[in-house]
């Protein structure tokens, strides 16, 4: 047995999938939105029988493996380490270097953590303590955050952690050391304030630190660049402890620093994570839409304003998850309003209000009145916007609002929107999300008529024994029917009716998948008939697909036949053109009969 069929053996794909997503009953299968693309109605299916999904949207489909690798965005090796520590399974196979190394960098990172947070204690750090006494940051949120302190000093850690068996090279790929150009290796932070940050699992990946003197050359705060375990645009600060309470309200508070996720933390939003630097990405906005789709944003009125939060902000609205804005009001950010006014922070979270409408403040704000040029000047700062909105209901809610507040008829602001979305395919932003399209369109589960004949019979006890007698093994010209078909000739010797654990022993992993891919896909499909396909109807299909088949043979011996005629080989030609004359007898006796 392998290690991917015992770890199948071991999980269920239902409980895999409900880790993910909110799935319900829906007969023998369940249902859920598609997490891979945007729906308002689930067409994901979910089938614990063949312990496979299937999106009838998008097309994709796969067994638990590919489901995770389509949703944490890995390769097949992670997904398998992922899936095998669910199962509890212990992984041999795995290339024992790059295990090592993933182990040497999370070591590396715990003992790092250790070290930092240990000279927060000492009187090295009294100074990064005292700082965070003045931000109020009480022991036990130091404690949870396992906050700590970076010495100034140039090798600190580096000792520490050769002392402790790791040579320099590891201690560099962990992003903990920096390298100048006379190629002098030490410590990367020194003097400040740290911040272990933590993939949704719980594990230190990496660390940002915050100066502690004022110092105009050094920048105010520091992370650890892109590692092997460390990919700075799928990571938010703290999201591996506000994930809970983030499903349980069903809302996530995104703020910018550190020292406002302890803020609000301490004010008891537990569900509250920070984009630490960078605006939302793409790949974060996935990440956090596994837990919720409804999003608060408590960035400074600066930042929200600026162009690279607009980009996250239009990322979130393509990704269909509700953007609110929390008004910080006068304060500078979410911890500064909570030290001086905590009553106001409650407020502002009960009043956030949906990002479409803070962008119609903020356009408006600057109009005193509607000229032509006021006009033009807000449409092109909503429209953009308003096109990116997946529900028809909200882009025409929006568009009247916006037809009212302009004085202007919904049907110019409608055709200066498609005017908009012209433009920018022409420009090529959205030529991206054409080729995703088409990039689905290839995933689709596509069903050939061999596929399907051969796969019918597992289902259909009726059908079973007319295509028996009907399709002939030379019938059949793709390589997986061409391997299942004579399987099943032979199990139907000695049984009845045969189903899918009859043949599933004598199939390899994959084929496994896939036939149990094109069943569910069946079983799909004729749900929607009216009435159960007849024995006609599948000899009809029988014939198309022998026609079908000669044809293609013709064509193969035609070209043959040239060839031979090139190099002028009599025998040859003499064989082929006998073959020739067979076949096209079977065609026309075929096409007679039909
Ligand atoms: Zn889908």
């Amino acid at each position: 047995m392998t290690v991917v069929d015992q770890i199948k053996d071991q999980l269920d794909i239902i409980e895999v999938i409900s880790g993910y997503l909110s799935i319900k009953k829906a007969g023998r299968n369940y249902k859920a939105l598609c997490p891979f693309h945007s729906e308002k109605t689930p067409s994901f299916v979910i089938s614990p029988e063949r312990q496979i999904w299937h999106c009838f949207g998008c097309g994709k489909g796969g067994d638990i493996f590919g489901f995770v690798k389509e949703i944490e965005g890995v390769e097949f090796k992670e997904a398998l380490r992922i899936l095998a520590d669910k199962a509890g399974i212990e992984l041999k196979r795995e290339d024992p270097k790059l295990v090592n190394e993933r182990v040497k960098l999370a070591e590396i990172n715990e003992k790092a953590t250790e070290f930092f947070h240990y000279f927060l204690s000492q009187d090295l750090g009294q100074k990064a303590f005292d700082y965070l006494k003045k931000r109020k940051v009480n022991p036990k949120t130091i404690e949870q955050f396992k906050i700590g302190y970076a010495p100034d000093n140039f090798n600190a850690l580096l000792d520490f952690l050769t002392k402790k068996g790791y040579t320099e090279q590891e201690i560099l790929k962990a992003g903990l050391l920096t390298q100048n150009e006379q190629g002098k290796i030490y410590d990367k932070f020194r003097g400040r304030l740290i911040f272990p940050i933590r993939n949704p699992e719980g594990k230190t990946i990496a660390f940002g630190g915050r100066i502690l003197k004022e110092n105009n050359k050094a920048p105010k705060y520091l992370n650890s660049p892109q590692t092997p375990t460390y990919d700075k645009s799928r990571i938010v600060y703290n999201l591996d402890q506000a994930k809970t309470e983030a499903r349980k309200k069903n809302q996530l508070i995104i703020v910018e620093g550190y020292m406002d996720v302890l803020a609000v933390w301490q004010k008891g939003n537990q569900n509250v994570v920070a984009t630490s630097g960078t605006a939302l990405t793409p790949g974060q906005l996935t990440i956090i839409k596994r837990y919720t789709p409804n999003i608060l944003l408590a960035f400074d009125s600066d930042s929200a304003g600026s162009e690279a939060t607009k980009r996250g902000i239009e990322t979130a609205i393509e990704k269909d998850l509700n953007v609110k804005i929390i008004n910080l009001g006068k304060y500078k950010d979410p911890d500064e309003m909570i030290q001086e006014n905590p009553k106001q922070w409650e407020k502002a979270i009960k009043d956030a209000i949906p990002i479409m409408d803070f962008y119609f403040e903020s356009a408006f704000q600057k109009i005193k009145k509607i000229t032509p040029q006021a006009q033009k000047q807000a449409s092109y700062a909503i429209l953009p916007l308003i096109a990116k909105l997946k529900s028809p209901i909200d882009q025409d809610h929006y568009l009247k609002k916006l037809s009212n507040k302009l004085n202007l008829e919904p049907k110019i602001l409608h055709a200066e929107m498609q005017n908009f979305l012209r433009e920018q395919a022409k420009s090529g932003k959205i030529q991206g999300s054409l080729r995703q399209a088409e990039k689905l369109n290839k995933n689709r589960v596509q069903i050939t008529l061999e596929e399907y004949l051969v796969a019918i019979i597992l289902l259909d006890p009726k059908l079973q024994a007319v295509i028996l007698k009907d399709l002939k093994s030379s019938d059949l010209t793709e390589t997986f029917p061409k391997k299942l078909y004579p399987l099943i000739q032979e199990k139907s010797k000695k049984k009845v009716q045969i189903n899918f654990s009859d043949i599933e022993k004598n199939l390899e992993q994959s084929e496994r998948t896939k036939l149990n891919l094109i069943l569910i896909k069946i079983e799909e499909e004729n749900k929607k008939l009216t009435a159960p396909l007849g024995e006609a109807e599948i000899t009809t299909q029988i014939q198309n697909l022998r026609n079908h088949t000669l044809v293609k043979k013709l064509k193969i011996l035609q070209k043959k036949i040239q060839e031979a005629e090139a190099k002028k080989d009599t025998n040859t030609i003499k064989n082929l053109t006998k073959k020739i004359t067979e076949l096209s007898q079977k065609l026309s006796s075929i096409q007679n009969e039909g």
